[in-house]
C-alpha cells in the first residue's frame, strides 16, 4: 500500500555574498548581504529541485533594511562631490562673464570673485586663475544668459540665487551699478527660472550690504 507522498513548491532565501555598502536607511556605510529567493521543488516539505528564481534583494546586516539589487550602485557622497565641482565651475564662469558685461576688465572686480571664490572653496584663489578664466570665458561664443540657461537645470533654487547674488557683488565691487551690468543680471535671472519676488530681495539685500557710490561728477576745468 502506498503511503500519502506530500509534495509542493516553496520559497528558499538564500545567499551569503556581501560586503560594504551605502544604506539609506542608516545614512551610511554598512555591511549587507545579497539574498535570493528560489522556488524549490518539495517532498515531505524538504526542498529538492530548484525552480526559477522569485526574486533577490539586498539586506543592510545594522537595521535589516531591504532593498533591490541597484541600491550597491547609489554612491551619494560621489554625487555630491561632482554636483559640488558642477557648482564650482558654473559659479567661475558666471562670474567672470559678469566682470566682462561692462566691457571693462576692473581691478576690484578680479578682486570681488577672488574673495568670492576663496570664500566657497575654502581657499586662496589667484589672481592668475581668474585671468586665465577670463580668457577662457572670451575664446567661447555664448554670453551670460546663454550660459546661465544651460546650468538652470543643474542648480537647485538656493544654488540659483547664490550664483545671482554673487554676480550682483561682482557687479558693484567696483562702487557702480551700471546700466550694462543691471541688464545683464536681470537677463541671467530669468535664464536661470528665478522669480521676479526672489530677483528682487537679491538686488535689495545686496544694495543695501553694499551701496553703490553716486555717480562722480564730471571733473571740471582746473581752477
Ligand atoms: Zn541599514
Amino acid at each position: 500500500m502506498l503511503g500519502l507522498i506530500i509534495f509542493g513548491t516553496r520559497g528558499v532565501t538564500y545567499g551569503s555574498e556581501g560586503g560594504q555598502f551605502y544604506c539609506p536607511d542608516c545614512d551610511g556605510e554598512k555591511a549587507y548581504r545579497h539574498r535570493k529567493v528560489r522556488r524549490f521543488f518539495t517532498l515531505y516539505f524538504i526542498p529538492l529541485i530548484p525552480l526559477d528564481l522569485l526574486g533577490e534583494y539586498v539586506e543592510c546586516q545594522s537595521c535589516t533594511s531591504t532593498y533591490k539589487p541597484s541600491v550597491l550602485e547609489f554612491d551619494p557622497k560621489g554625487s555630491e562631490k561632482r554636483e559640488e565641482a558642477e557648482f564650482r565651475v558654473a559659479m567661475r564662469r558666471v562670474l567672470v562673464l559678469m566682470l566682462l558685461a561692462d566691457g571693462v576688465v576692473d581691478e576690484s572686480e578680479i578682486a570681488a570673485i577672488q574673495s568670492i571664490l576663496g570664500r566657497l572653496e575654502d581657499r586662496t584663489v589667484e589672481r592668475a586663475e581668474i585671468e586665465a578664466e577670463i580668457a577662457k570665458a572670451k575664446a567661447v561664443p555664448g554670453d551670460l544668459a546663454q550660459y546661465c540657461k544651460s546650468m538652470a537645470g543643474t542648480l537647485n533654487d538656493a544654488g540659483r540665487e547664490m550664483v545671482v547674488r554673487a554676480a550682483l557683488l561682482v557687479a558693484t565691487a567696483d562702487g557702480k551699478f551700471e546700466e550694462s551690468e543691471k541688464d545683464a543680471l536681470a537677463k541671467m535671472a530669468t535664464a536661470l527660472n528665478l522669480s521676479r519676488a526672489a530677483y528682487a530681495g537679491i538686488v535689495t539685500s545686496v544694495l543695501a550690504e553694499v551701496p553703490p557710490q553716486q555717480p562722480q561728477a564730471p571733473a571740471g576745468p582746473p581752477n
